[in-house]
Order: structure tokens, then C-alpha cells, then sequence
């Protein structure tokens, strides 16, 4: 998978849209590929903070980062696959570098505030 493909699969994954076969792909590329996963972090963490401030609710990153990782957990729909355990990885190494992330810009949002 090249960027360009990866980046346009990043919007369709943040709203689970993706099949099993583009989110495994999708992950495989990020995982040898910095800049897209930082651009996956950053439409992450803006894409839901900026929705919370446009709507005037509170909002806290760690806290909506925790919430995704559980329901990515809790998600047992019996016609889907979960991700492989290579796929789960994948995802945590990124959603921990994320969280890290979120620190930096909840405080950036914060300052904005
Ligand atoms: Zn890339």
C-alpha cells in the first residue's frame, strides 16, 4: 500500500468503515510508515476534539482515547472479524504513541480555550 492509499483509508477507519483487509493493510503500512501514522494520530485526536469543541462539550482526550480502545475491544459483532492479534499490536503501539500525542494537543486546545 502506498501513502496516498493509506491516507485516504485513514478517515474510513476512524469511522470503522474499512473492510478487514483494508484495516489490516492499513495498519501494516503505518506501522513501517511514520508519517502516516502520525497523520492517523492527528486526525484522530483533531477529528474528535474539534467535534467536542463545535458541539461546546468538555472534552478529554485520554479519556475519548480510553473509550475507543474499549469499545475496539468490546466490538464482538459476530460478522466481523476482530483484528488479528498482529492487527491489535499494531493498534496499541499507535494508540499508545497517540496518547502521548493527545497530552501535547489537549494542551495546545486548552491554551486555545
Ligand atoms: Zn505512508
Amino acid at each position: 500500500m502506498d501513502c496516498k492509499t493509506a491516507e485516504k483509508l485513514i478517515p474510513k477507519f476512524l469511522k470503522n468503515e474499512c473492510t478487514d483487509k483494508e484495516e489490516i493493510l492499513l495498519l501494516e503500512h503505518m506501522k513501517g510508515c511514520p508519517e502516516c501514522k502520525e497523520e492517523f494520530t492527528i486526525q484522530l485526536l483533531l477529528g474528535e476534539g474539534l467535534n467536542r469543541l463545535e458541539s461546546g462539550e468538555s472534552f478529554d482526550l485520554n479519556e475519548e482515547l480510553e473509550k475507543r480502545l474499549k469499545v475496539k475491544r468490546q466490538e464482538k459483532k459476530p460478522r466481523r472479524r476482530l483484528l488479528s492479534s498482529e492487527g491489535q499490536r499494531i493498534l496499541a503501539d499507535i494508540v499508545t504513541g497517540a496518547i502521548i500525542v493527545a497530552v501535547i494537543v489537549g494542551l495546545l486546545l486548552w491554551q486555545i480555550h
